[in-house]
């Protein structure tokens, strides 16, 4: 085996970390300098079948244990998680190369799912009735069983923990399959799950690319899939897992607009804009990627190309995931510029000295982009903003309606009644006003619409519970009298 920082990657299963069988493996990277930092076992049905039998063996008692008791285990997740930020973070930031600072966000964000989930007791509590004389009936949240979670790489710590402290204080245990991408954050949360109490075999890590998820989709013994990355591969795991008869809720790819009016505030709305296009280098499902300028908003436009210009690759600005990636938003930049769009800041050819192998693109911001282009429609994932120009708000919205994708939409006015406008008619799960990244925080649930979620119901929040639960209903009678019956 080759020399890396971290060897070969294990699985971890039942506990333990322990080698897939042998087989394919595949380089991760650092985007940061280009070093090679593991190599990632390929995992196959077997090992995936050693890892289903574990969580099987481990749920009953998992599954019986009082909520109450197995909410500790995230109290003590949770103080583990805020005791070893620093370390995780710098693992985040070293996999998936964005800022120290943003990944010490990212893991603070982990701490907030994570005290959500302490408060699940309180959320599940069922509802109970006499129904008739004597007679109750009772519902109560029961697990599935054995549940499934695919991840991106975006946020190597954040989305899986968007799973699994709501799945398992549910009572579920849970197989993680982490993006081939960045595998190695989800290495030490199984630690700090483990060392805070999460007995073995309730968290099983499978390493693996698109044959695992396959696998996943497939399994009989998986109960529910979920599923984050790219709208492509969602629908694919949406198909293959309800094919399959499985519960699933799969979460795709985004397009957001911001729709920036003339009575926006322009120093905070620069800034937003700003920070929303190029936060973790533009690598978020959140992030902006179009601007609507709805009439005279030039000032505000420059103010946005200033703040862009004081983002700096290597310094408060991250790499992007790999070459590919590089390579892919450099070529929607120029395509632009060919068709006739603006490039007013130009982020194409970024390096950062002593990192020449990295791969960073700067800040982009292109003005005067037509509807119908490329830049304008599809996802880019860089920090890239497509500004299109209109008269009207309804002009706007109607861009914005026209998206196949859904994960959110953001306003910029001092208007209360224009706000109200767009939340009504924007055609996304997540409405920002006066904010660039409108992420709603526990307990509230992250989800989109349209072709940025498949399935009923958010990932996250008060939402996940219809997920990661089913409803058992039982009906009661102890009382002795004869004649009276569930309907008397
Ligand atoms: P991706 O779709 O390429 O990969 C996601 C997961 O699917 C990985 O674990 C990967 O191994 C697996 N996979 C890849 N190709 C597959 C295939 N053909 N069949 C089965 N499985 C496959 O996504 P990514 O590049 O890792 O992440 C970026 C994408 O994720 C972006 O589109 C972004 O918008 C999206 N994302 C969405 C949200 C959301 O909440 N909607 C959140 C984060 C990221």
């Amino acid at each position: 085996m080759r020399d890396s920082k971290y060897g070969l990657l294990r699985n971890f299963i039942n506990g333990q970390f322990v080698d897939a069988a042998p087989g394919r493996t595949m380089p991760v990277i650092s985007p940061g300098d280009g070093s090679l930092l593991a190599d990632m076992p390929c995992s196959s049905a077997t090992d995936l079948n050693i890892a289903v039998a574990a969580a099987q063996a481990a749920f009953p008692k998992w599954s019986r244990m009082p909520i109450k008791e197995r909410v500790q285990v995230f109290f003590r997740y949770k103080y583990l998680l805020e005791k070893n930020l620093q370390e995780l973070a710098a693992l985040v930031s070293e996999e998936n190369g964005k800022t120290m600072g943003e990944a010490i966000a990212e893991v603070e964000k982990c701490i907030e799912l994570t005290e959500f989930a302490t408060s699940l007791p309180q959320l599940v509590t069922g509802e109970v009735l006499e129904v008739s004389r004597g007679v109750e009936c009772r519902t109560e949240h029961v697990p599935l069983g054995v549940v499934a979670s695919i991840v991106p790489f975006n946020f190597p710590a954040m989305v899986p923990n968007w799973t699994i402290p709501n799945a398992l204080a549910l009572g579920n245990c849970m197989i993680m399959k982490p993006s081939e991408k960045v595998p190695i954050s989800v290495t030490r949360i199984a630690v700090l799950l483990k060392e805070a109490g999460l007995p073995d075999g309730v968290f099983n890590i499978v390493n693996g690319d698109s044959e695992i998820v396959q696998e996943i989709c497939d399994h009989p013994a998986i109960e529910a899939v979920s599923f984050v990355g790219s709208t492509k591969v969602a629908k694919l795991v949406y198909q293959r897992a309800t094919q399959s008869l499985k519960r699933c809720l799969a979460l795709g790819g985004a397009k957001n607009h911001l729709l920036v009016l003339p009575d926006a505030k322009p120093d905070m709305t620069a800034q937003n804009v700003a920070a929303s296009m190029s936060g973790c280098a533009g690598q978020r499902c959140m992030a902006a990627s179009a601007m609507v300028a709805v009439g005279q908003v030039d000032s505000i436009v420059d103010k946005i190309c200033e703040e862009a210009r004081k983002i700096v690759p290597g310094k408060n600005l991250g790499a992007v995931i790999n070459k590919e990636s590089k390579e892919r938003i450099e070529r929607y930049i120029t395509e632009a510029e060919q068709q006739g769009a603006r490039i007013l800041v130009d982020g194409r050819g970024a390096k950062v000295a002593g990192k020449e192998n990295g791969t960073y693109v700067g800040p982009t911001v292109i003005d005067h982009v037509q509807p119908g282009m490329a830049v304008a429609v599809e996802e880019i994932f860089g920090p890239v903003i497509s500004i299109m120009r209109v008269d009207t708000l309804d002009e706007a919205l109607e861009i914005e309606n026209s998206s196949s994708y859904g994960n959110a939409a953001s306003v910029f006015t001092q208007n209360g009644g224009y706000a109200r406008y767009v939340i009504d008619r924007a055609s996304a799960g997540m409405i920002g006003v006066n904010v660039g990244v409108p992420v709603p925080r526990e307990p509230f649930s992250f989800g989109g619409w349209n072709e940025s979620k498949f399935g009923v119901g958010d990932i996250t929040g008060k939402s996940s519970i219809e997920f990661w639960t089913r409803l058992k209903k039982s009906t009661v009678k102890w009382n002795p009298e004869a004649g009276v019956n569930w309907m008397s």
